[in-house]
């Protein structure tokens, strides 16, 4: 149904379309798309994108991801719909809303409050159960409820991966999906880990913001000048 004149609905299934034809065929996973309306999750000036197979600012310097890669990677984890999962870079909820629908826990931490904030509005829209927040360094991970079976990093991660997250990870097949690399550019990577062997698979390279933090890259490394 038409909102303020946009037909989100037709555009949302021709986004789909595109979904389908970039290799995403989970039919569970397509279906939490469907059912989670981007456009909820876009700052108002670029609402009319919402459906554009794009990244787009959400403030703070942060993007909201670009749909086919939210899809892709919500498809590497290979959710079964019973995993207790931990989702690092909250940004607008968008993925978030996606991944929990497909399985029992989720925990989300954000480092910009303002961010976290943003998020927690958005998902009040839609009717999902329960999500904890946390605001924080996602690269220490979130103790209280690990260990977790998958571990999903939305920002770009340096070539040492977070220690603290294969320590967070189930030795019972747990995987952890993160973009590895460079500031500039990264390859999506899945970790396994059977017991304490680790095993890793590359899938493509992309683009996202950097992963910030004590086991990531340094502020100053990313951030350039301050002046007040
Ligand atoms: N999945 C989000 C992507 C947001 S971009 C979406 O589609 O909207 C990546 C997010 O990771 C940004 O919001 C950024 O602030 C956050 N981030 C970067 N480093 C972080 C860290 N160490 N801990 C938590 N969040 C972090």
């Amino acid at each position: 149904m038409p909102v303020d004149g946009i037909d989100y609905q037709a555009q949302l299934e021709a986004l789909l379309e595109q979904i389908r034809a970039k290799g995403v065929r989970d039919a569970r996973v397509l279906e939490a798309i469907r059912q989670t309306p981007r456009h909820l999750f876009v700052p108002e000036s670029h609402r009319h994108y919402a459906y554009i197979d794009h990244a787009l600012p959400i403030g703070e310097g942060q993007t909201i991801s670009q749909p086919s890669l939210v899809a892709q990677m919500t498809q590497l984890l290979e959710l079964q719909g019973d995993e207790n999962v931990l989702e690092i870079g909250t940004g607008s909820g968008y993925q978030t809303a996606i991944l929990r629908r497909l399985c029992t826990r989720l925990t989300t931490i954000e480092r910009f409050p303002r961010l976290a904030l943003q998020a927690y509005r958005n998902l009040q829209q839609l009717d999902l159960p329960p999500i904890t927040f946390v605001i924080g360094d996602g690269t220490c991970g979130f103790p209280p409820y690990a260990p977790y079976d998958r571990i999903l990093v939305t920002a770009g991660a340096p070539p040492k991966v977070p220690q603290p997250l294969l320590d967070q990870l189930s030795p019972n097949g747990g995987k952890l999906l993160l973009p590895v690399g460079s500031r500039q550019y990264q390859v999506l990577t899945r970790i396994t880990k059977h017991g304490q062997r680790i095993r890793s698979k590359t899938f493509g390279e992309c683009v996202f913001v950097p992963l910030v933090g004590k086991y990531g890259w340094k502020p100053d490394e990313v951030d350039g000048w301050h002046t007040l």
